[in-house]
């Protein structure tokens, strides 16, 4: 009996946390990856078979297309990009450096779009593929100290909504993934002590049990694998004891 093969998934900001994860998962169900992210060591420590991982800055317009081209060279046409790479930088809006506003609205928007660049159009010549974009509970709703943040993400979910209408005619799926808080190195980007250790006591305040990425992962999962004719448009999850 012959097995048919899986296709290509590419996942962006796999070093750590909620891509990492993904990878692992979609690698155990058989499918080749493209892994990118700017620390190449810990996706090639995953050791997944079929496995591309290039050490490449989401930002980078050229390297982003030039390393999909290339895994899809290797492993055939990408049937769906996750597009997690993001940073957090928490900050009261009047003290933060307005550097930190500059680094999210790269990574988590410009860097976003060069993914969905890279994958769209072919994507709609072959009437067949899903994007997801990893977005935020914080791109539903604001949160202390989360200004240029939430800016961010609310950005994410928009262009998404706006996306998935766009491709929906041509069978191309878009999926936005909304979690509370994960267990991740997410904060630990943030600047601001008092900030940092106040969301520590936010998390503490929930019983200290936020989700882990693998809850995550099996989200994005759970979306990807349903018939390409189903399209989970959103899903917004949190801890159970998350209240904001
Ligand atoms: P992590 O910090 O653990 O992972 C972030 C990933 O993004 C890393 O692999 C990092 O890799 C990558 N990354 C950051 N900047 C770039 C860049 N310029 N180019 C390429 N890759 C980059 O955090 P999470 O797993 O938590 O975050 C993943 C996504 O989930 C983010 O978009 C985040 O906003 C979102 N999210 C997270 C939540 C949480 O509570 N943790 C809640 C809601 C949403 P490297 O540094 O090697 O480049």
């Amino acid at each position: 009996m012959s097995i048919a093969k899986k296709p290509l998934i590419v996942i962006t900001g796999a070093s750590s946390g909620i891509g990492l994860a993904t990878a692992r998962l979609f690698s155990g169900l058989g499918h080749p990856l493209l892994l990118l992210a700017r620390r190449l060591a810990p996706m090639e420590q995953l050791g997944l078979p079929n496995t591309l991982a290039l050490a490449v800055d989401v930002t980078d317009r050229a390297a982003m297309l030039d390393a999909v081209a290339q895994a899809e060279r290797q492993y055939g046409p990408a049937d769906a990009i996750v597009n997690n790479a993001g940073v957090m930088l928490l900050g009261d809006i009047t003290q933060q450096d307005p550097d930190e506003w500059d680094r999210m609205l790269d990574i988590n928007v410009r860097g976003l779009l060069n993914g969905i660049l890279a994958v769209a159009k072919g994507m709609v010549q072959r009437q067949h593929g899903t994007i997801v974009n990893v977005s935020s509970i914080a791109g539903r709703k604001a949160f202390p100290n989360h200004v240029a943040y939430v800016g961010t993400k609310f950005a994410v979910t928009g262009l998404s909504e706006n996306l998935r209408e766009e491709l929906s005619p041509h069978g191309v799926r878009v999926v936005t993934i909304e979690p509370g808080a994960v267990e991740t190195e997410l904060l630990g980007h943030t600047t601001d002590e008092g900030i940092k250790q106040g969301y520590q006591a936010w998390k503490q305040d929930m019983g200290g049990v936020v989700l882990s990425a693998d809850d995550v992962a099996g989200a994005i999962g759970y979306a990807y694998n349903q018939p390409q004719g189903v399209c989970i448009r959103e899903i917004v999850l949190a801890a159970t004891r998350q209240q904001a």
